[in-house]
C-alpha cells in the first residue's frame, strides 16, 4: 500500500511548511511572545524615580501633562505620584 505513506508524507509536508512559514514569519520581527505587531516593545524607559530601566511593554504607566512616565513597579509609581501632589 503506498497510500497511507503518501498521506503521512502530506501530512509531514504541511507540518514542516506551517513551521516553515512561522520560522519566515518571524524572521523580520522580534520573535517574542507579546501579540503586538510594534517594535514599539523593545523601547527602554527610565523610571523616573529608581531611574532603572524597564521596557516599555511592560512598565507601569502615568499620564501627566500629555506626557507619558513608566515604572517598574507600582511602588516607583506611587512615590511619583505623591511627589507630584507635594510639588504642584
Ligand atoms: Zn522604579
Amino acid at each position: 500500500m503506498i497510500l497511507p505513506r503518501l498521506l503521512a508524507l502530506g501530512a509531514l509536508a504541511a507540518y514542516v511548511g506551517l513551521r516553515l512559514r512561522k520560522y519566515l514569519g518571524s524572521g523580520s520581527r522580534v520573535s517574542q511572545a507579546h501579540n503586538t505587531a510594534q517594535p514599539i516593545e523593545d523601547i527602554l524607559e527610565e523610571d523616573p524615580v529608581c531611574h532603572r530601566f524597564i521596557p516599555r511593554q511592560e512598565a507601569l504607566t502615568v499620564s501627566r501633562s500629555g506626557m507619558i512616565q513608566y515604572f517598574c513597579s507600582e511602588e516607583c509609581r506611587q512615590k511619583f505620584l505623591h511627589k507630584g501632589e507635594h510639588e504642584a
